[in-house]
């Protein structure tokens, strides 16, 4: 039998944060996983070089039952604290959106750094360690592992979601929450690519790699991104963003130019240039395949001079709302967040302690908190596990 003060599952953004800050306080703290390495979604989060903050993270860009929830945490531990400590082991990044930080090199140096401050506390890190029995003592908990049994003060749970099983994703933190009678809350997969019905898929097939700025628009909520045709369905920014909001069933209203007013763009293009024929004019504000695409489905032919203010107010209307219903997303396989997870009403927002069971926390993406696309969800693994660090 081991004894700890801390014993935390999952050696993930949100489980390495909070064992080094534990240990800075002079509690003996054992993190586990039964990965073979830590930090597996670290290193292959934002095309391997992690957005790992989003500087103008707030409330309002996270999405959770209790949208309350996060405000306390948030506040304790903003993104600038974590910039420092990045600014304190010398980790460069760059900004490449407003707001969004990324390594310059590569994910693998900030997870080196999270590593170091394991260390330096003095975190005992364990892999390839499988639970397999909690047991409730009362003042303590009993863990059964495949390496041995532990016996901790304070058990934190930070295994994640259920997103990219391949890496390690289980849904072990669920498990944990119903067998101590916390309520979780229904699970879908989020910030995820959406797919379509065959005929639709096979339309949009030799789009496949196509680009554009779009706006996503699904209850009452827009996302103005790139969006990126693919092999499967839709996919980019602006889609994995609205797959958050999207609900099963559900249409997605498309903007194809949200920049502005395509009826006047249209009246215009036909002053200046009346004998252009209409493809040169969208080639110049949407993509070349996405363009002979609609050309050839809504037979827009001619030149510019031989269409009508109400043709051109057909086409703006089309085009600034393009109606796709997709038949579901690509799911956990490959969907970077988990949306639902254990409910925040029986977990408390400044200690992160279950109400009712003494000595159980709960942080990271298990909870039911999901960030938006941009760098929330780290720092959100980030502030629950340095707050949660201040109590156990
Ligand atoms: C492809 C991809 C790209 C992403 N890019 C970004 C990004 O750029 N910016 C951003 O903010 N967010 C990004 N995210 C989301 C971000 O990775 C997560 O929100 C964040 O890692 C959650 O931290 P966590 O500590 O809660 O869980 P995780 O980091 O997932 O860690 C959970 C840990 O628990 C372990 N574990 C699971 N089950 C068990 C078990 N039964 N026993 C023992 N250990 C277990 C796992 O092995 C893992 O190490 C991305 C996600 C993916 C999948």
């Amino acid at each position: 039998m081991k004894k700890v003060d801390v014993l935390i599952i999952g050696a993930g953004a949100s489980g390495l944060m909070c064992a080094a800050n534990a240990a800075y306080r002079g509690r003996s703290v054992t993190l586990i996983d039964h990965a073979n390495m830590a930090g597996k979604k670290i290193i292959m989060s934002g095309g391997g070089r992690c957005n790992f903050t989003n500087m103008d993270a707030s409330p309002k860009h996270f999405l959770s039952q209790n949208p309350h929830f996060v405000i306390s945490a948030l506040k304790r531990y903003g993104p600038s604290h974590f910039v420092e400590l990045m600014d304190r082991h010398g980790l460069e990044y760059i900004e490449k959106a407003p707001g969004q930080l990324f390594c310059k090199d590569s994910a693998k140096d900030l997870l080196a750094i999270l590593l170091t401050e394991c260390e330096w506390a003095g975190v005992n890190l364990v892999l390839k360690t499988a639970v397999t029995n909690i047991i409730d003592l009362g003042t303590h908990k009993q863990v059964e592992t495949n390496q041995g049994t532990y016996e901790c003060e304070s058990l934190v749970i930070a295994t994640g979601g259920l997103s990219i099983p391949t890496k390690g994703a289980t849904g072990f933190g669920y498990q944990t929450a119903e067998q101590f009678g916390l309520k979780v809350l229904p699970t879908r997969a989020g910030l995820v690519p959406v797919t379509l019905q065959p005929d639709l898929k096979a339309k949009f097939e030799p789009l496949a790699g196509v680009s554009c700025d779009i706006s996503a628009s699904a209850n009452g909520v827009s996302f103005t991104e790139p969006m990126l045709f693919t092999h499967r369905g839709l996919s980019g920014p602006s889609i994995l963003q609205i797959s958050n909001h999207w609900v099963p069933g559900d249409e997605l209203n498309l903007d194809l130019y949200p920049q502005g007013s395509l009826y006047n763009l249209l009246i215009e293009a036909r002053d200046k240039h009346p004998k252009s024929h209409i493809d040169k004019i969208l080639n110049q504000i949407l993509p070349k395949r996405l363009v002979t695409l609609l050309i050839e489905e809504h037979k827009w032919q001619g030149i510019m001079a031989e269409y009508t203010n109400q043709k051109f107010e057909n086409i703006a209307q089309l085009l600034h709302n393009w109606v796709i219903k997709p038949t579901g997303t690509e799911g956990y396989r490959t969907a970077e967040v988990t949306l639902g997870g254990v409910d925040t009403d029986d977990v408390s927002s400044k200690t992160f302690e279950a109400k009712n069971v003494k000595g159980l926390y709960f942080i990271g993406e298990v909870l039911d908190v999901t960030g938006w696309l941009g760098g929330y969800n780290f720092q959100w693994a980030w502030a629950s596990g340095y707050c949660a660090a201040q109590y156990v």
